[in-house]
């Protein structure tokens, strides 16, 4: 990151939260002050953490940078970038400028461009954003004699010139963007530990939606390692929340998948995942949770054509959010890559054991109803009351990320 030297504030900034109401969009902000906040705790960065003028502030803080990488994992948060804070008068922003151009040591051989944006009150203000630019461009000119390139320099100075304040900047870090974690309602996400799963249920949370993760523990016919790898991936997740925690329902349906293996054949998977977002379902009821996730994409399997996705969701009586419903399976692993989830989840692990070898591909829902052995959805209840609950932490991966 290109950060200036003496950079003493962390400026972040939103992008969707801008189009809210006045009420909704304050209340969202300083969601995402709060979340900023602990992230920052939890990393062991002290610092101040304050809204205004439709922005985020982290001040007196003990590390710049380890500030705008939290900041940029921060669902909400479309870009962050450390800033030396100065005066908002055109001598002060100029100099700041020049100060900022010379420690990132531009010279007759690199090019430069000053990207400035002015808001307040005009009386404030004598000048536009474009008198900024002018007058700092020209300025550092005369201290570095570099070129000014407009379309594609070698460096960009950024000016914000706020009403009380002004910063100027290099780099502005992206961030995931969405809506600040908490400001819609949970989900209960089904999370295999595989590669799609985890990517599905961080869309939701970049959405807004907290998750209670759901693990299908098929017991004898599980991988050996998928519970290691389910939890691996919610470390991964965890690393996004605020508090750096995540809740794991892991629940036992080795005697219902055992059931399915004597009474079912090609129907088998529809059953399967019928009884899996009842499952869901019922961890969502229990945690005041307003929908499920899954991982699934159109086509990706037999059990996800549209006509097998159809008769699964007639089992169920809440939404079913499909994040991925579209995506290629590329998109989703680079995805995965890009948000720290793809290490732990290499191996396909899905219910490849369980399987028939010739899965029915566009079953209708009356069919499956009939081959359905009784009770079947019933037992997800007991199922989930036999749920062992951990929370998963952030902590054992702190900083490693292999993306
Ligand atoms: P993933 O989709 O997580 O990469 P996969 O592709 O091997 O794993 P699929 O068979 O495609 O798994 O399953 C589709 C979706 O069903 C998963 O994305 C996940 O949401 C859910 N799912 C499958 N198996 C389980 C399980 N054992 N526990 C919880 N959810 C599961
Ligand atoms: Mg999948």
């Amino acid at each position: 990151m290109n950060a200036p030297a003496d950079a003493d504030v962390v400026l972040v900034r939103h992008r969707e939260l801008g189009t809210k109401s006045g009420g909704v969009q304050s209340r969202m902000e300083e969601r995402l002050r709060r979340n900023l906040q602990g992230m920052l705790e939890r990393r062991g960065i002290t610092a101040t953490v304050e809204r205004r003028w439709s922005r985020v502030y982290v001040r007196d803080t003990s590390d710049v940078e380890a500030a705008v990488d939290a900041a940029a994992d921060c669902f909400g948060v479309a870009s962050a970038s450390a800033c030396v804070s100065t005066a908002p008068e055109m001598d002060a922003m100029v100099d700041a400028a020049v100060a900022v151009a010379e420690d990132v040591e531009l010279s007759p051989e690199t090019s430069f461009a000053v990207d400035a944006r002015r808001a307040g009150d005009r009386s404030q203000h004598p000048f536009t954003s474009k008198d900024i630019e002018e007058e700092a461009g020209a300025a550092i000119v005369e201290s570095t004699d570099a070129d000014v390139d407009l379309d594609s320099p070698d460096v960009r100075v950024g000016v914000e010139c706020r009403a009380k304040e002004a910063f100027v900047y290099l780099d502005s870090h992206e961030g995931p963007g969405g809506l600040p974690l908490g400001t819609q309602e949970p989900v209960a996400a089904l999370v295999s530990g595989g590669i799609d799963s985890p990517v599905a249920a961080w869309q939701a949370m970049k959405r807004g939606s907290p998750v209670e993760a759901v693990y299908l523990d098929l017991g004898d016919y599980a991988g050996v390692d998928h519970v290691a790898r389910c939890r691996e991936s919610l470390e991964a997740l965890a690393r996004y929340t605020p508090d750096g925690g995540i809740r794991l329902h892991r629940v036992p349906v080795g005697d219902v998948v055992s059931t399915l293996m004597e009474e079912t054949a090609n129907t088998r998977m529809l059953h399967y995942r019928r009884f899996m977002y009842r499952v869901a379902e019922e961890v969502a009821g229990w945690r005041n949770a307003e929908g499920v996730v899954t991982g699934e994409s159109l086509g990706q399997k037999s059990s996800q054509t549209a006509a097998n996705l159809r008769c699964a969701d007639s089992a169920a009586s809440m939404p079913v959010h499909r994040p991925l419903l579209t995506w290629d399976k590329q998109e989703i692993v680079d995805l995965a890559r890009e948000i720290g989830t793809y290490r732990s989840s290499k191996v396909d692990a899905g219910c490849v054991s369980i399987a028939p070898s010739q899965p029915a591909t566009a079953a209708t829902p009356e069919e499956v109803r009939r081959r359905e052995p009784h009770g079947l959805l019933e037992r997800a209840v007991d199922c989930v009351d036999d749920a062992e609950v951990v929370e998963i932490t952030a902590d054992e991966i702190e900083g490693e990320i292999d993306a």
